[in-house]
């Protein structure tokens, strides 16, 4: 059986009570292809909001995840309350996160694997800077991205890995699709020759950076691009269209 296609809507730190609905409402009423599978994040906030409304076959997923089941930890969500609230996945390892947060391999890794202990899928993301495609370090960076994940998580059937160059997000400027499947194909060949061949053939492995309906049906004929996870876009109704990019 082949990999299902997957599209990720990262609403990032957007949105409102009305927003949120009006989104939620459009994909409800829209003609989604049923064999995508389809996860939205929307801020922690408006999770519950999110997962009231939205049709039941579309998921829900957490920005973020701690790595501790709880107690004094001010300002996280752990995963078995996400996994109560049937909030079904979560990110791990935005890049924004990464950045900003400083958020370290080693720490993003006990998240993911503390999300999928519980239950959770979880979509993992990774890619690298500007600086570090410049100095042709790409593959290095996001197969050390992934080995610090390996030391951790053995099974891989609830992780989708998110290749996401940091030069794409919010840019505007996207990875043309030959630079997109390299990658892509490094990370499975990583995958077959770390992790297993099992991992290798069923990971999906999905682009992020400025996907919009535009750019979408082209890098959604490679071969190793399994899906998308999409920002900005996902705010919008043209995100129905990236949804759809295989139809
Ligand atoms: C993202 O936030 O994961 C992302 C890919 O953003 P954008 O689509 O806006 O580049």
């Amino acid at each position: 059986m082949g990999r299902q296609f997957f599209v990720g809507g990262n609403f990032k730190m957007n949105g409102s009570v009305d927003t949120i609905k009006s989104i939620v409402n459009n994909l409800n009423q829209a003609k989604v292809d049923p064999n995508v599978e389809v996860v939205i994040a929307p801020p922690a906030l408006y999770l519950l909001l999110t997962r009231e409304h939205l049709r039941p076959g579309l998921e829900v997923a957490a920005q973020n995840v701690f790595d501790k089941p709880n107690g004094a930890f001010t300002g996280e969500i752990s995963a078995t309350q996400l996994k109560e609230s049937n909030i079904t996945w979560t990110l791990t390892g935005h890049s924004e996160r990464r950045v900003i947060l400083k958020e370290t391999d080693d720490f993003i890794a006990s998240k993911t694997k503390t999300a999928l202990d519980n239950g959770l899928g979880v979509i993992l993301c990774i890619g690298e800077t500007l600086e570090q495609r410049e100095a042709n370090k790409t593959i290095e960076v996001v197969t050390n991205q992934l080995r610090a994940v390996a030391k951790q998580v053995q099974d891989w059937s609830k992780v989708v890995i998110a290749y996401e160059p940091v030069w794409a997000i919010g840019t505007g400027k996207v990875a043309t699709t030959e630079q997109a499947q390299e990658v892509h194909a490094a990370i499975r060949e990583y995958l077959t020759k770390e992790v297993s061949q099992t991992a290798s053939d069923n990971t999906r492995i999905i682009y992020g950076g400025s996907v919009s309906e535009k750019n979408c049906n082209e890098l959604a004929k490679e071969k190793d691009i399994d899906g998308f996870l999409v920002g900005g876009a996902s705010l919008k109704p043209a995100f129905v269209d990236i949804i759809n990019a295989q139809s």
